[in-house]
Formats: C-alpha cells, structure tokens, sequence
C-alpha cells in the first residue's frame, strides 16, 4: 500500500465511467473537479460517475470541488500583442478599443489599490512590469521583460494588498451546487487572510455543507498569513501555478518546503500541486527531473500530490498516474519516518505513543477508531512506517481520510459506547470479510466516549490472544 495520496483533475481526457474506473484501479484517492471550467450539469455528470465507478469496484475516493476564487485576469487583447523591455503599457479600469497598449482588468477596483513601485505581472508571472505612474483609473507600467500577451491572461500583484473578496457570486453558487452534490472536500483559491475561510464556511454553513476545506496558498499575502489561515482550515494546497507567478518559479521549493513544514506540524493535510509531469501531456514517459520533483515533494512531507493538465487534456493519464504511484513507491522505501512533533493535546499525545509503539513491537499495523478522522490524522501525523486503518464512524470521514498520508480507510462502522463491544464487532467484521488475517497484530487507538472529537483515550494491543479473548466475549 502507498502512503502518500494521489488527486487527479477530472477533464474531457478523463470523463468516461471506464476511465475513471482504470484510475481508481491505478490508485487515485482523490478525484479534483475544477470549477474554473465546465457547467454545473458537466460536474453533476462527473460525479456520479466517479460514485458509480467506486460503488461498482468496492472502493470509496474523496471528491473535491476547486472552487475558483477572485482570479483576476485582462480582458480582450487583439491578437498577440508583442511587448517589449522598457516599453510603457497601461492598465486601467475601462477598456479602450483605440489604444493597443492599454489593457482592461476582471477587477477593475483593483486599479486603486495598487501605488507606484509596486509590481505587476501577466501570464503566469512570465511577463513582468512595474508601476512606474499612476492617475485617474490608470495605472502606467514599465515593462521588465519582452513577451507576447493574450487575452485574458492572468495577473498577479505580488506587492499589492488587495482587498477583493475571495468569494466571487459565481463561487457562492458553485458552494449551493456542491452542498446538493456530495462533495467531500472544497478547495478555495487565492485567499488572503484566515476572514476569507471563515466567509467561505459561513456561506457552507448556511448551506448545510460540510466539507472538508482546503486553503490554496498561491498568494504572497497567504505565505504572509499561514499560520492564521491554517488554524481555520481543514488542510492546503500548495497551488505552485499562480505561487510561480507571484515569487516567480526559483523561489518554489523553499516555499513549498515552508508550507509543508508548517502544515505537517499543525496536522494539516497538505497537496502538491501543479506541472508534476507536465511533459506527459505529450509523451507516455515523464523526464528525470519530474520524477525528482515527485519525490522531494514526497520527502518533504506533502499528504498528497496532484496533476491537473496531465489527466484533463494529456494524451497518457494512466500512465501519469502510474509514474505517481511507482515514483512514491521508491521513495517509501526510505522515507525519514517517525517524525518529532510536539503533541498538541492528550489525544494526539495518545497517537505519539502509539506510533512509538508501533515503532518498538514491530510489523504491528495501526487502528484508529475514528468520528471526525481527527484520531487517524493525529496518528498520520508522527508518519509512521506502518498502515494506519481507519474505521469511521461515518462515510463522509471514511472519504475525507483518502486525503491523508498513510490512512488507509478500511470500512464504515457504527459508534458504540462500549470499547471492546466496538473491538468485538471490529474484529468480527475483518474476520467475516476476510479483510486482514487473524495472526496479524494491531495496535488500537480509540476512546472510552468514542464520538467527541479529541477523546481517544485508550491504546490496546490486539495480537492473537488479545483477538480470541475479545471474540469470546460474545455480544
Ligand atoms: P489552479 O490552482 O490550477 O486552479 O490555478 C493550482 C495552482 O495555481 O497551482
Ligand atoms: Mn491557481
């Protein structure tokens, strides 16, 4: 079994039922849709052929809907306009058909809050300007680079505060449509501040649409506020698109390393994201450098990595994700497990020590007893060489947990009070399915009130005579 998740973006190259079947089989977790792209029926149609396709193999995948945020982007260049270095463009908050060098913006408020000296950047940060002079709804930019732009390329302010909501009237629509559609997960582009999660979950909330939330950091002001955006979400995307545009792409791997670092230690979920084997769009075999790139982000912690224009437009997206799954496979083999954190609370002080023991007793494989998936994930979080089995009490926590590194969700069980009542009809289930053999040996983290969240309390070993004496109880 891999530890560490693999996400898919869904896409015309992907869409049908056989298809999506194929990717589960190859080891996808974690299917992406994103609503930058597709109508509400399209989705509608992806995701229940994602269920069908699980339901007919016998094995649960996550959903999660990319909800597309305030992505500010110009509007309509004619043709390929051709700049060069030195040259004056203008940004400004009305177009002007009879001015080629003056460009329109989805946002033209943002026109005031940006000052001179500060930077803006086009097509994925490859063409660069400066605000050199500033007037009436006009922003005048020197140019830093040549380059050829299109219409409505993306701009970046990596110097500029904005204050634009991170919630577009299109992405509250599009969280109504998740909320009627089970959706396990949601992902929320280009926050800013740990306000702009709160507004999402507000809007959820008032839906009744509890997903798990995922903050992508692809913002300089996100990098500034990490820490107060982590504590409001579920877990983040570390979005290397738009991040590479914003620092440009030398910076990445020092960031990526700092956001994993601090997500690890706040137990948050973490995806890579972004040109992982962009040159498998074209070819069926990734370069060397992909596959490093694979790894690192593999040694550096991330629960999971993701491809988005490989499995949407490529020509191999089954071979991209056996790439994946071979590349993680490797770096498994000596990947710096059993990682020193201090432990939050008495419940993840519980997970510590079981993974300790774990560590000492050997070949043992971990059980969590799980409501909201908070005990498997404390138990993820000191990666330990073992599986860790979840056992939700819940389908929705049972999908949500394919997200996490070395969480292997293993079934859907009613809560009970009583922790060797659970234990019994625990082991009377993995024995009746022939789920895992009777000689193995478990250790079982659960709680005396198994259903709060943060109650585990408990660690059993459960070996061969532990496991007949619990069967003997007969209940
Ligand atoms: P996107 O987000 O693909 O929705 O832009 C990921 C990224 O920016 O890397
Ligand atoms: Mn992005």
């Amino acid at each position: 079994m891999r530890k560490t998740k693999i996400v898919i973006t869904l896409g015309p190259a992907t869409s049908d039922l056989e298809m999506i079947k194929t990717l589960i089989v190859k080891g996808v977790n974690v299917f992406r849709l994103n609503f930058s792209h597709g109508t509400h029926e399209e989705h509608a149609k992806s995701i229940h052929k994602i269920r069908l396709a699980s339901k007919e193999l016998g094995r649960e995948v996550a959903i999660l809907q990319d909800i597309s945020g305030p992505k500010v982007r110009i509007g309509k260049v004619a043709g390929g306009l051709k700049l060069q270095k030195g040259e004056m463009i203008v940004l400004a908050k009305e177009a002007d058909d009879n001015d080629t060098h003056l460009l329109d913006i989805s946002y033209p408020i943002i026109v005031d809050m940006v000052n001179i000296g500060e930077e803006v950047f086009f097509a994925d940060g490859t063409i660069r300007s400066v605000v050199v002079d500033k007037s009436e709804g006009k922003l005048f930019l020197k140019l830093l680079t040549d380059g050829v732009l299109s219409s409505h390329k993306g701009v970046n302010f990596p110097k500029t505060k904005l204050s634009i909501s991170a919630i577009t009237a299109k992405d509250e629509a599009d969280l109504a449509f998740g909320a009627r559609h089970d959706i396990d997960i949601v992902a929320l582009s280009f926050v800013q501040t740990a306000e702009d999660i709160k507004k999402a979950r507000d809007i959820m909330h008032k839906e009744q649409f509890d997903a798990m939330v995922i903050s992508k950091i692809e913002t300089s002001a996100a990098i500034d506020n990490l820490n107060d955006i982590l504590q409001v979400s579920d877990g983040v995307m570390v979005a290397r698109g738009d991040l590479g545009a914003e620092f440009g792409v030398t910076k990445l791997p020092r960031i990526q390393k700092h956001i994993i670092a601090i997500a690890n230690a706040a137990n948050k979920p973490t995806i890579t994201a972004t040109q992982m084997l962009t040159s498998m769009k074209e070819n069926p075999f990734p370069t060397r450098a992909e596959v490093s790139d694979i790894a690192n982000a593999v040694y550096d912690g991330t629960d999971a990595v993701m491809l988005s224009d490989e499995t949407t437009i490529g020509k191999f997206p089954i071979q991209a994700v056996e790439v994946l799954h071979e590349s993680i496979k490797d770096v498994e083999v000596n990947y710096p497990y059993l990682k020193e954190f201090k432990s939050a609370n008495s419940s993840d002080a519980v997970a510590k020590a079981a993974v300790q023991l774990s560590a000492s007793l050997q070949k043992e494989a971990l059980v969590a007893f799980t409501t909201t998936g908070y005990s498997a994930q404390a138990l993820s979080k000191y990666r330990p060489k073992e599986h860790i089995y979840a056992v939700s009490h819940s389908l929705q926590t049972h999908r949500r947990l394919s997200l996490v590194w070395g969480i292997h969700p293993l079934f859907v069980m009613e809560s009970l009070n009583n922790p060797t009542r659970l234990l019994y009809h625990f082991v009377k289930k993995l024995l009746d399915e022939k789920r895992i053999e009777k000689t193995k040996r478990f250790i079982v983290t659960m709680a005396d009130d198994q259903g709060k969240k943060g109650s585990t309390n408990i660690i059993r070993l459960l070996d061969k005579e532990a496991i007949d004496r619990v069967l003997s109880y007969e209940f």
